[in-house]
């Protein structure tokens, strides 16, 4: 059989090799690293983690929880490799970022019918299956041979942020406590607490900070989901806390009473040395982010392991031009996967990447398409993707908006119920489509 192509070794890239790999289908796998790397990568690993090292919810009653639920019923390769290497983070599934990268990129080298070759793809091949897994910073070559290559349809760009590391060594613990919000699971979180006269002075500072120049950045156009922490407190004195530096459900074990304001650092490895400033995205100037994010008093002799930074992020109009199995409508051979087709996130990226490879193999050994119903979460997001009445498309994180509701009333009150109750009928579901 002809290998597929599989272009970038990123999470999407990842999942979908290993997915046709373990179907018998041959893969030849092309990332550009470590020859070529984007402004985020840093590594020569393949699934890098570009951000924060959190994977969000792993509860049932969120969409996210439920769509990694699904892709280990599909025996995903980067849920089993995060599971293995899971720090804890309460609800969430967070990892130790370089455990997890190593034991994708070893499963993807080691596997006998995936070969790797190194070094930047600028164009499509013209021939064969193709699967584009370049993610949110593909290189401008290969960005403009696509926008050449597809131009009734149009890529569009953005830019997205990254969040400050500090080691733990270096945060005030006299100034902070470990809990998580509501005491909920184990106590895994730093919080560092803001008087209201901390928060006004922080609050100024982060309002008249210098910021690094991005060309053609404007506040309109920063994607809602990975706001600039400086961008968001611009929108009002008390925006940040009902966002990031939110106290609720947080108290200070110092005087019993929920603070003012509270910034929650997150494990970033396994062993606990490395922390991240949670919400905290941020393209500030280095120094900059030093000075202000210094004036938190836990922090103030904080070492900044890695400054937060903010690149561009290219997705396409895939309402336009893509079907469900995430192929090109016009050129069917030619199949997108992960953030390049819009879906936004770390586990919205695998899904695709799952979704694109169970399709493309089965249509390789003749079998119907799995046609994942859109009571799932894997199958409502490609349909979302894939949604010529969706206009003005933006990128989407999986939500139980695009899953249709219920029809019926849930015993119990509040969402969670209802939630836990569209999880259990989206894994019914899944477990009767045939893979
Ligand atoms: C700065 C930044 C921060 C983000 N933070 C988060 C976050 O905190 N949480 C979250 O859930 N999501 C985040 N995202 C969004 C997104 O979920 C991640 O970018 C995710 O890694 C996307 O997975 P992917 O497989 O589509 O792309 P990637 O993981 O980026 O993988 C693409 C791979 O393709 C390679 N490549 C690119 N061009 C070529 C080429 N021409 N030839 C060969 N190889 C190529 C790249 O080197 C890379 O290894 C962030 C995105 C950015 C840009």
């Amino acid at each position: 059989m002809e290998p597929v192509i599989v272009i970038g070794a990123g999470l999407a890239g990842c999942e979908c090799a290993w997915q046709l790999a373990r179907r018998g289908i041959p893969v030849v796998l092309h990332e550009m690293k470590p020859t070529k790397m984007t402004p985020a990568h840093h590594s020569e690993a393949f699934a890098e983690l570009v951000c924060s090292n959190s994977l969000r919810s792993d509860q049932l009653e969120n969409a996210v929880g439920l769509l990694k639920e699904e892709l280990r019923c599909l025996g995903s390769l980067i849920l089993a490799c995060a599971d293995t290497h899971r720090v804890e983070a309460g609800g969430a599934l967070a990892v130790d970022r370089h455990g997890f990268a190593r034991a994708v990129t070893q499963t993807v080298r080691n596997h006998p019918l995936i070969t790797v070759v190194e070094g930047e793809v600028t164009a499509l091949p013209e021939e064969g299956q193709v699967v584009v897994a370049s993610g949110p910073l593909t290189s401008d070559a290969l960005s403009a041979h696509i926008q050449a290559r597809y131009p009734q349809q149009h890529s569009l760009n953005f830019y997205d942020a990254a969040a400050p590391l500090v080691t733990f060594e270096s945060v005030d613990m006299e100034q902070a406590w470990f809990a998580s919000r509501y005491d909920k699971g184990t106590a895994d979180y730093i919080n560092c607490a803001l008087t209201a006269q901390e928060y006004a002075a922080f609050w100024e500072a982060l309002c008249q900070a210098e910021e690094a120049p991005v060309h053609g950045f404007e506040d309109s156009g920063v994607f809602e989901g990975c706001m600039p922490v400086e961008v968001m407190a611009r929108r009002g004195v008390d925006t940040l806390r009902y966002g990031p530096l939110k106290p609720r459900g947080l108290k200070d074990p110092k005087t019993g009473q929920e603070p003012y304001a509270v910034v929650q650092l997150r494990r970033d490895n396994a062993e606990g040395s490395i922390y991240n400033l949670v919400g905290f995205q941020t393209h500030l100037k280095w120094p900059e982010q030093r000075r202000v994010f210094s004036m938190i008093p836990a922090l103030k002799n904080a070492e900044f392991v890695r400054y937060g930074v903010m690149h561009r992020n290219t997705y396409l109009d895939s309402p336009r031009l893509l079907d469900r199995y995430y192929r090109v409508r016009t050129e069917p051979r030619i199949c997108f996967a992960g953030q390049i087709t819009g879906v936004e996130g770390y586990v919205e990226s695998t899904a695709s990447g799952c979704l694109a490879a169970i399709e493309l193999a089965r249509r390789l050994e003749g079998k119907k398409p799995a046609d994942f119903p859109r009571e799932t979460a894997i199958g409502a997001l490609a349909l979302y993707v894939s949604d010529e009445s969706v206009v003005d498309f933006q990128p989407m994180n999986v939500n139980f908006g695009i899953i249709p509701p219920l029809g019926y009333k849930v015993k119990g009150r509040g969402k969670r119920n209802k939630n836990a109750e569209l999880s259990r009928r989206a894994l019914s579901a899944l477990a009767l489509v045939e893979t």
